[in-house]
């Protein structure tokens, strides 16, 4: 019967066969991701018992906002899970960069300085430090950037990163996904060890955690091991699929103040702001996240199995333990990165009779194409995959609200490779 459901959608029985053969497999690997999921669903739910949370808090709230239960509720059941003095958590941050942007703009003063001890930071983060220059960068502001890169073997330069701290050294980031770049994506524990490093060269340096895509799928967070500040989307990983907009900061009381006086007004801070009527998709978003964050992980782990039988790279291998939701494939050509993104744009609930086709995009130095058939527009937590037309000609996707979409997305995939006679099925 399963097999018959899945041929309505054109999917033959050679591509069926190799999806189970490879589900087979890996079977163990979804048990330990179920169980990660299991321990993280008991810490969101314990958060929100703690705090009381009730019918009340999804109540809408207008105007300024003020006295806002259920705003201010979300905020401790937030900072109660990732074990932080404070959050901000907010559908006024309308996205991950503008999360990151307000943790940095907040904590960085004119003349301070702001380290990257893990290399290049993610695309928009660049305009927002001022390394391409942009209006209201950091650099405008006086704040100095410095960067040090990941050694040749992917480590860490800790002499670098030793020679590169200065007394005027307030802030690290540290990316932990590895976005859009080749590198590894860090693990909780790498992360750990680089912020113990730099906070015993100086223990008051705020450590800052880019935390988008990387929630849930461990059982901590940076947080846990002396971030100051983790920062992320909620279209991503922890809105788990429901939110339609919003930011989150989870850290110390004194950073989250600043930023939240700076997301709206010195002396105001995080008294005002209405919710927007968002308060309950926030709520089961996050109470979601966790077998949401499993879905999508089990979707990457399908589709690096399944690829690398195929013959082709992928980053993560498929044995690799996971540190974020990003599967990356390298198809070695424009014409399978056309067939791939076809495939995932006809498994998608929403927009699947579109065709996607490469474009030129802003920003970027080549043509780029990317499927998504969301219910949020831009929801990178759904199903959904992107890639610039150039060598070596790899497609990033993430995603996957459910187990099973993924699955159909990434069996159409590969069904679009079949019939253009790209891949060739053993
Ligand atoms: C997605 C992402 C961002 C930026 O988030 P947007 O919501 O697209 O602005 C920043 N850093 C990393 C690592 C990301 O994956």
């Amino acid at each position: 019967m399963t097999e018959n459901i899945y041929k309505e959608f054109g999917i033959c029985d050679e591509v069926f066969e190799l999806g189970e053969r490879i589900l087979e497999k890996i079977k163990n690997r979804f048990g330990k991701i179920d169980e990660t999921a299991e321990y993280n669903q008991m810490r969101v739910i314990s958060a929100m018992q703690k705090n009381r949370v009730s019918a009340p808090c999804f109540a809408e709230s207008t105007g300024y906002g003020y006295d806002d239960m259920g705003r201010d509720t979300l905020e401790r059941v937030y900072a109660d899970c990732f074990h932080t003095e404070d959050a901000l958590v907010r559908p006024q941050i309308t996205c991950g960069t503008h999360a990151l942007a307000l943790a940095l703009g907040a904590n960085l003063l004119p003349g301070d300085e702001l380290l990257s001890p893990v290399g290049r930071p993610y695309d928009t983060l660049e305009g927002v430090i001022g390394i391409r220059p942009q209006i209201g960068s950091l650099a405008e502001y006086g704040v100095k950037y410095r960067q040090v890169d990941l050694l040749k073997d992917g480590g860490f330069d800790f002499d670098g990163i030793r020679a590169a701290m200065t007394d005027k050294t307030k802030l690290v980031t540290i990316q932990r996904s590895k976005g859009y770049q080749t590198r590894e994506t860090f693990s909780v524990e790498k992360i750990a060890s680089i912020i113990k490093f730099v906070k015993q060269i100086k223990p008051d340096v705020i450590c800052m955690v880019d935390n988008c895509y990387g929630e849930f799928v461990e059982r901590t967070e940076p947080s846990d091991f002396g971030a100051d500040m983790i920062v992320g989307s909620l279209i991503k990983n922890l809105g788990g699929g429901l939110a339609p907009s919003g930011g989150y900061i989870c850290g110390t009381r004194e950073c989250v103040e600043r930023c939240a006086a700076r997301l709206t007004a010195p002396g105001l801070g995080k008294e005002v702001g209405t919710n927007m009527g968002l308060m309950r998709q926030l709520y089961q978003g996050f109470f979601l996240a966790p077998t949401v964050v499993a879905s999508a992980l089990k979707g990457a782990v399908f589709a690096a199995n399944i690829y690398e039988e195929l013959g082709f790279k992928v980053v993560p291998n498929g044995t690799e333990s996971r540190h974020d939701i990003i599967q990356a494939v390298e198809l070695g050509s424009p014409e399978r990165v056309v067939a791939f993104c076809k495939g995932i744009q006809a498994a998608a609930p929403v927009d699947s009779y579109v065709t996607p086709v490469p474009w030129d995009m802003p920003g970027y130095d080549s043509q780029v194409i990317m499927a998504a058939g969301a219910f949020v527009q831009g929801a990178s937590i759904e199903l959904s995959a992107d890639a610039p037309l150039r060598e070596p000609y790899a497609v990033y996707f993430q995603g996957g609200i459910t187990w099973a979409h993924a699955k159909l997305g990434i069996l159409m995939s590969v069904q679009k490779l079949y019939e253009e006679q790209l891949i060739s099925l053993k």
